[in-house]
């Protein structure tokens, strides 16, 4: 397994993710939906992999939904960074990374262009189930 490590700006939340293949291999997802360009977010995840997400002060975490409002995107309320998106689902959280808060995206491939936006909700979830890491772990101190 590959370690790989990332946070937000100003520590608060932090993420550490085994992935099953060298990091260069992954193509980070550029989701095009209006949020997601805000952010200029990009999203990395491995369903073979495990991610667990630190956060320090939880008061300083900030949960958002938009779209089908199934999922709801993870940033740090101190800084600003999105640091990913997460979605559970009968006790079992899945999600996925924004590569942009991995020293910028540097450690994987080129990226690719995503459009979930044009996915029906079920479709969304059955995408998210096949794509995002399922070993997910949010601790909070
Ligand atoms: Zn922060």
């Amino acid at each position: 397994m590959f370690p790989v490590r990332g946070s937000c700006h100003c520590g608060n939340i932090l993420m550490d993710m085994e992935l099953a293949r060298a990091p260069d291999t992954y193509q980070p997802r550029a989701c095009n939906c209006d949020f997601c360009r805000q952010h200029n977010a990009a999203y990395v995840s491995d369903p073979q992999g495990s991610l667990a997400i630190w956060i320090k002060d939880q008061n300083l975490s900030g949960k958002y939904s938009q779209g089908s409002g199934q999922a709801a995107f993870l940033f740090c309320k101190h800084c600003g960074v999105l640091v990913g998106v997460y979605y559970s689902h009968e006790g079992r959280v899945y999600a996925a990374v924004n590569a942009r808060a991995v020293q910028g995206g540097k450690p994987f491939g080129p990226e690719q262009s995503a459009s979930p936006q044009t996915l029906s909700a079920s479709d969304k979830v059955q995408r998210w189930q096949a794509l995002w890491f399922s070993s997910v772990n949010i601790v909070c101190c």
